[in-house]
C-alpha cells in the first residue's frame, strides 16, 4: 500500500517521470520508463516537501524549501558572478555540512560538473586532484582552505569559504555573502541532457593515484530510481503513523558526502523521500545515540565499523532508540556475526547491507531483512530490473553458479569511465560490463558473495587505499630500498595498512620518523598502522615480484599472536 502511494505520488500529473510495470523472471517490478531529463529536474522534488525540515547540523536547521532556495542562489552566483559554464568543473572540499549539500545541488542543477574531494587529502593529493579534474573554483571549509593555500596561485584557484572568512591565509569569497547577494534568485534554467557529465568522484584503484569516476546525470538518476523503486524509499516515506500523523523519516548522516554512498543513497535519495538528515560533525558513537534519541532517527547507514560500534554502545545505553527502523551498512564487508547481533539488539529494526562501488554510483546488490539474517555472509541480490551481475573467469568467460571469479556488473547506473584515463577505462569497462576487481560467486538463488579482491586495495573502515600509492610515498624517502604495502585484518576497521620495508645500507630511519614523513604526503588514513623494518630482502615470487601474500599472512599471524 505504501509502495502504491509512492508510485501514485511519483506519477501524479506534473511529476517529471512515469513508471511502468516490468516482469523479470516472472516477478513483477515497477520500473521507470522515463527518467527526469537531469538532476536539476529531480531537485524540484524538494519543493514537494517545502516546509519540512531537511538538514540539521549543530545549531543550523534548514527546511527543504530553504535548502532549495539557497542552492538556487548559489547556482546563480556560480553562473553570474563567477562565470562558470556548463561542463566546467567545480570542486567541493569540506567536512559534511548543509553548505556542502547546497553547493552540490546548485552545481549539478547548473549543468556544471561537481567534483567532491576527499576531505582528508593533503596539499599534495589536492594538487593532483585539482590538476586532474581541472577545477578552478573550490568550495571549502577553513581547515581545507589552509591546505589549499599553497596551491591558489599555481593553479589559479577561486576559493569560496563555507566558514567565517576572517583570518584566512588566502583570499576567498564568503559562501554566505554569495547567498545574500543572490537571495531569491530562481534556479538558473540550463539545458542539461541525461547523458551530460554530472560528477567526478575520486576512487582508489590498484594503480597509484586515485582515478576520477565520471558519471552522467543518467548514471546517478538510475541509481536513485532503482533504490526508490526497490522499495527502499517506499518504506521510509510513510514509515509509521504516529497519532494519525505520518512520522517524517529521518536519517543520521555518518558517511562522508564525498563518497557516493553518502551523497547519493543518503543525501540525494532523501530529497525525494522527504527524509530529514541529521548531519554528524564527526563520527562519535555516544553522540550518534544522543542524536538518534533527540531527533527520532529512523534510518542509519554507516560503514560496518560504525554499525558495530552502534550495536555495542546501544546494549548498555538507556537512551530511547526505538525510532530506528533501518540499520544499513555498505562500503566494505560486514562481518556476518554482526547481523545477528544487530537483529537482537535492535529487535524492531531491519538490518541491511549494500554492495556497490564509486564506479556503479553505489548501486549493486542489496541484502536486507529476513533474507539477510538468514544469509549474513552475502551481499544480497542484484537490485531488480536494472542491475545484472556476471562472474567471469580469467579469459572473460561467464562462470557457472557457485564458481569464483571476477564480479562484473552491468547497469545504467554505471559511470561513463575514468576522467582523462582512456586506458584504465578500456580495461575496466568492457562490452557493457564494469569489471569490479572483486572476487565473488553467485548461489543458485542469485545471492552474491564477495570473497576477495583482485585489485591491490585496502579497505580501512570503508576508505579505499591503493597499496601502490602508499608504496610510492614510502619509496620517495631516500633511505628506503624496498617496500611492500598490504592489508591486515582489524577487528574495528575491517582492515588496516601494513608495510614491510628494507633500508639502503648505511641509512637509518625509525617508525616515528617514517610516519611523520608520510603524513606530509598522504592523508592520515593511508599512513601505515603497522610498519616492519626488515634486515633482508623482501620475499619474492618467481617473476621477481614481491610475494605480498606471504608477507600479509606472516604479519597477520604475528599480530594475532601479539
Ligand atoms: P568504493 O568505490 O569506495 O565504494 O569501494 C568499493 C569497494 O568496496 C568494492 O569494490 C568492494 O571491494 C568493497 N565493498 C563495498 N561494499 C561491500 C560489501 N557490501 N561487501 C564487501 N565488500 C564491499
Amino acid at each position: 500500500q505504501q509502495f502504491d502511494a509512492l508510485v501514485a505520488e511519483l506519477t501524479a500529473p506534473g511529476a517529471p517521470f512515469a513508471l511502468n510495470e516490468v516482469a523479470i523472471d516472472g516477478v513483477s517490478y515497477r520500473n521507470y520508463a522515463e527518467l527526469p531529463a537531469n538532476l536539476g529536474e529531480y531537485f524540484r522534488h524538494m519543493l514537494n516537501h517545502g516546509d519540512k525540515e531537511f538538514a540539521v547540523y549543530l545549531d543550523q536547521r534548514y527546511t527543504f524549501a530553504e535548502t532549495y532556495a539557497r542552492s538556487a542562489a548559489f547556482a546563480t552566483a556560480l553562473k553570474e558572478k563567477l562565470g562558470v559554464a556548463k561542463g566546467e568543473r567545480v570542486a567541493i572540499l569540506s567536512r559534511n555540512n548543509p553548505q556542502w549539500m547546497m553547493s552540490f545541488i546548485g552545481t549539478l542543477a547548473s549543468g556544471v560538473v561537481a567534483v567532491p574531494m576527499n576531505a582528508w587529502w593533503t596539499t599534495e593529493e589536492l594538487d593532483y586532484g585539482l590538476r586532474d579534474s581541472g577545477a578552478k573554483v573550490v568550495i571549502a571549509d577553513r581547515q581545507r582552505i589552509e591546505r589549499l593555500a599553497p596551491l591558489v596561485d599555481s593553479l589559479g584557484l577561486t576559493l569560496i569559504a563555507i566558514d567565517d572568512c576572517s583570518d584566512l591565509p588566502v583570499a576567498a569569497l564568503a559562501f554566505d555573502d554569495l547567498l545574500a547577494e543572490y537571495a531569491g534568485a530562481a534556479m538558473p534554467a540550463v539545458e542539461v541532457d541525461c547523458d551530460d557529465h554530472a560528477t567526478i568522484m575520486y576512487t582508489s584503484g590498484s594503480t597509484g593515484h586515485p582515478k576520477g569516476a565520471l558519471s552522467s546525470h543518467r548514471g546517478i538518476l538510475s541509481a536513485l530510481y532503482s533504490w526508490m523503486l526497490m522499495g527502499v524509499v517506499s518504506k521510509q516515506v510513510d514509515i509509521e503513523a504516529t497519532a494519525g500523523e505520518p512520522r517524517q523519516p529521518c536519517g543520521l548522516l555518518t558517511i562522508p558526502l564525498f563518497h557516493c554512498t553518502g551523497s547519493h543513497s543518503a543525501f540525494l535519495l532523501s530529497l525525494v523521500a522527504g527524509r530529514k538528515l541529521v548531519i554528524m560533525h564527526k563520527w562519535d558513537v555516544q553522540e550518534a545515540l544522543r542524536l538518534i534519541e533527540e531527533e527520532k532517527v529512523t534510518w542509519f547507514n554507516g560503514v560496518p565499523t560504525m554499525s558495530a560500534e552502534l550495536q555495542e554502545a546501544a546494549r548498555t545505553s538507556d537512551r530511547d532508540l526505538s525510532t530506528l527502523k533501518d540499520i544499513f551498512s555498505g562500503g566494505a564487508a560486514r562481518p556476518p556475526d554482526q547481523v545477528g547481533k544487530l537483529a537482537s539488539t535492535f529487535s524492531k529494526s531491519t538490518p541491511g547491507s549494500g554492495y556497490g562501488l564509486t564506479e556503479t554510483n553505489a548501486l549493486g546488490a542489496v541484502n536486507s531483512g529476513a533474507f539477510y539474517i538468514a544469509n549474513p555472509g552475502s551481499t544480497g541480490r542484484a537490485v531488480p530490473a536494472v542491475t545484472e551481475f556476471r562472474i567471469t573467469g580469467p579469459g572473460g568467460e561467464a562462470l557457472p553458479v557457485g564458481e569464483r571469479g571476477e564480479v562484473c556488473m552491468k547497469s545504467p547506473a554505471n559511470v561513463l569511465g575514468y576522467w582523462n584515463k582512456p586506458e584504465a577505462t578500456a580495461e575496466a569497462f568492457r562490452d557493457g560490463w564494469f569489471h569490479t576487481g572483486d572476487v565473488g560467486y553467485m548461489d543458485e538463488e542469485g545471492f552474491l558473495y564477495i570473497v576477495d579482491r583482485i585489485k591491490e586495495i585496502i579497505i580501512r573502515g570503508g576508505e579505499n587505499i591503493s597499496c601502490l600509492e602508499v608504496e610510492a610515498a614510502i619509496y620517495s624517502h631516500p633511505a628506503v630500498a624496498e617496500a611492500a604495502v598490504f592489508g591486515l585484518p582489524d577487528e574495528r576497521l575491517g582492515e588496516v595498512v601494513g608495510a614491510a620495508l628494507l633500508l639502503h645500507e648505511g641509512h637509518s630511519l625509525d617508525e616515528a620518523a617514517l610516519r611523520e614523513y608520510l603524513a606530509g604526503h598522504l592523508a592520515s588514513f593511508k599512513v601505515p598502522a603497522h610498519i616492519w623494518f626488515r634486515d633482508e630482502q623482501l620475499p619474492r615470487i618467481a617473476t621477481g615480484k614481491i610475494f605480498k601474500r606471504q608477507l600479509k599472512a606472516d604479519y597477520a599471524s604475528a599480530l594475532a599472536h601479539q
